[in-house]
């Protein structure tokens, strides 16, 4: 037989080995804003149209490339950062494996522009297939300029497999995110769809924080700071005022490079213990200076993940160091706050002794059941000052948990039915009691309910917000004095995404450019004190909630998050509202997310644990 084993082409074994290097559009952002670190660049500009399909572009001031080199740098394990394999293990740079460009030219279409300082004239390479297509002098700056087209343009099944616009968008955003937490000395801009989206200036790394995340964040930042001869740690932890119910803006950085130690996570997390909420998650961004023999950074190829040798001594100083930040800050458990002890089970309490639980973002003013006068002139006519004449005389039926029969009017809410009619036919009705203000106890048909408030209310506005979308009415909204809200990169492009249905369901926000939203109105049912935290909750609620439908998720989202924050003292007749609220929902027995809101204590069963 013949001989059959051949060499694979070079196009063909770049497209193989740019499986591994190029995933995503985020990728190719990845590599070249390394690689124009790694050159020096102070000043990088990034161009992303049709979230990275159609073009990315990146232009840097950094060092450039001589005609030779920039044709070498297409070529596989082509690269300047290393000569040898011990370099591997001192490596100072981002970049190093000298796969990227070659990668990335056999997936799209890649043009490069370059001028090195001490040339007048710069260089123009195009690539096709991976071969050089063209070369020429061009004028232009010092720098380097790649402009990435048409990715996986050859690669049908990898373009099919991306997400959505607004999700790769993200995951550049991230990329992006990272690389300017860790490189604040660089100033960056960058431009979506043609328009200016971010500007992040040259600064150092309390303000890029902010910039980037906001600058209640920034405010709320404490530096930390621990050396020991193996690590030097700094950076910033956020108090947990700015804790936020999804870890987008926790960060952590080991000789400038973003990576993930689930062990490092946890032990920020257990210096938070006490402090927050156990679902909530703190700010951080933590630089770790090691001798880069003492790392691992070539496990991974995409490199997030990272082996230290002296993990366990890290993990500990990382500890402490948080500790003492937040210590030295007064942030310890029982100073400061003031407690609420009925609160406790909200919080991560250790398994002994008594701690005064810290109460964060609360506004103890909060009464979402308060009437509010001025409400009905100021709702339009839809869901919200619908009249509700037609309130049930006989509330026990409502009990009965088939409670279709005798339904309330579908259009009414809280606030706007708790005006004097509502108020006196509901005191003629039978007793509940509230139980550690967070439950609602009363009598039902065949045992005792209870009702848990904050489920209870999410199921009532998710079948409100619902209906309100599908039937497209016009909805009551209140003007506020504007609101700034600031988010993250991430939390934008979610907000981007549901802004539709945001402003169908009331809300009216207005894009202020960067990352900055002003939001103007909100849905009649919204506390306005807690508009600006229910917007950040929902794109988080939304965020989890992937496998449902774009409609349910917002919806959903925007329930849970509008729920009360925080339980009031409910007065009798506030309770049984509420309660003939729920039991007009087609699934009262269930939170917004699909959690049991009722809980029955059969009377059987109370009878026959009294018959023993
Ligand atoms: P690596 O970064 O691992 O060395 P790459 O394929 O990303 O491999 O890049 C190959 C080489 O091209 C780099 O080593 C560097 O010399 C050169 N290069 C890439 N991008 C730039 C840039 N923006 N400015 C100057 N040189 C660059
Ligand atoms: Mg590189």
């Amino acid at each position: 037989m013949s001989d059959i084993i051949q060499l694979l082409p070079d196009s063909v074994a770049n497209q193989i080995a740019a499986g591994e290097v190029v995933q995503r559009p985020a990728s190719v952002v990845k590599e070249l804003l390394e690689n124009a670190i790694d050159a020096g660049a102070t000043d990088i500009t990034i161009k992303i149209v049709d979230a990275g399909r159609t073009l990315l572009q990146i232009t840097d001031n950094g060092k450039g490339m001589s005609e030779t080199d920039v044709r070498m740098a297409f070529e596989r394990h082509a690269t300047s950062k290393i000569r040898s394999a011990e370099d591997i293990f001192a490596i100072t740079s981002m970049g190093f494996r000298g796969e990227a460009l070659a990668s990335i030219a056999a997936v799209a279409h890649v043009e490069v522009r370059t001028r090195q300082p001490e040339n007048d004239c710069g260089t123009r390479l195009v690539i096709k297939a991976s071969e050089v297509d063209l070369q020429e002098p061009v004028s232009c700056m010092v720098g380097t300029t790649f402009v990435v087209k048409n990715l996986f343009y050859n690669i049908p099944a990898r373009r099919k497999f991306l997400k959505t616009n607004q999700v790769e968008q993200k995951f550049i955003f991230n990329e992006i995110t990272q690389i300017a937490l860790a490189h604040c000395n660089v100033a960056f801009s960058i431009f979506v769809d043609d328009s200016l989206f971010a500007k992040y200036s040259a600064t150092n790394l309390k303000q890029r924080i902010g910039a980037i995340f906001g600058k209640k964040v920034e405010a709320q930042l404490l530096p930390i700071e621990g050396q020991t001869s193996i690590v030097a740690i700094h950076g910033f932890v956020g108090t947990p005022e700015v804790a936020k119910k999804h870890s987008y803006s926790q960060y952590l950085f080991v000789n400038k490079r973003f990576f993930r130690q689930k062990s490092f996570q946890a032990a920020i997390m257990r210096a938070y213990q006490n402090l927050i909420a156990s679902k909530d998650f703190p700010p951080y961004f933590v630089f770790f200076d090691v001798n880069p023999a003492h790392i691992d950074v070539n496990i991974h190829p995409t490199k997030t993940e990272i082996k230290f040798v002296e993990e366990q001594n890290i993990v500990h100083l990382l500890e402490a160091t948080v500790k003492h930040t937040l210590g030295r800050n007064n942030i310890v458990p029982s100073l400061d706050f003031a407690d609420d002890t009925n609160y406790s089970d909200l919080f991560a309490l250790p398994a002994q002794g008594e701690v005064n639980i810290p109460n964060f973002s609360v506004n103890p003013h909060y009464n979402p059941f308060e009437n509010e006068k001025t409400e009905k002139h100021r709702g339009g006519a839809g869901l919200y000052s619908a009249p509700h004449k037609q309130s049930p005389q006989h509330w026990e039926q409502l009990f009965d948990l088939s409670a279709a029969q005798n339904p309330l009017p579908q259009q009414q809410t809280f606030r706007s039915a708790l005006n004097t009619e509502g108020e006196k036919q509901v005191h003629e009705t039978g007793t509940c009691m509230q139980i550690q203000k967070k439950y609602i106890l009363t009598q039902g048909k065949t045992g005792l309910m209870l009702i848990d408030i904050k489920r209870a209310h999410s199921r009532i506005l998710y079948e409100r917000f619902m209906a309100q979308l599908q039937t497209a009415k016009n909805v009551a909204q209140r003007s506020i004095v504007p609101i700034r809200i600031d988010v993250t990169a991430q939390e934008m492009s979610v907000l981007l995404e549901i802004f539709p249905q945001l402003t169908e369901l009331g809300f009216e926000i207005e894009h202020f450019g960067n990352n900055t939203f002003v939001i103007h109105g909100t849905p009649a049912d919204i506390d306005t004190a807690q508009a600006e935290a229910i917007l950040h909750q929902c794109v988080a609620e939304y965020e989890e909630g992937k496998s449902l439908n774009a409609r349910e998720r917002i919806v959903r989202a925007l329930a849970q998050s509008a729920a009360l924050f925080r339980n009031p003292t409910m007065q009798q007749s506030e309770m049984q509202l509420f309660l003939a609220q729920l039991f007009q929902c087609t699934e009262h027995n269930l939170s917004a997310d699909g959690k049991r809101a009722i809980v029955i204590l059969d009377y059987s069963e109370i009878f026959r644990k009294f018959n023993n």
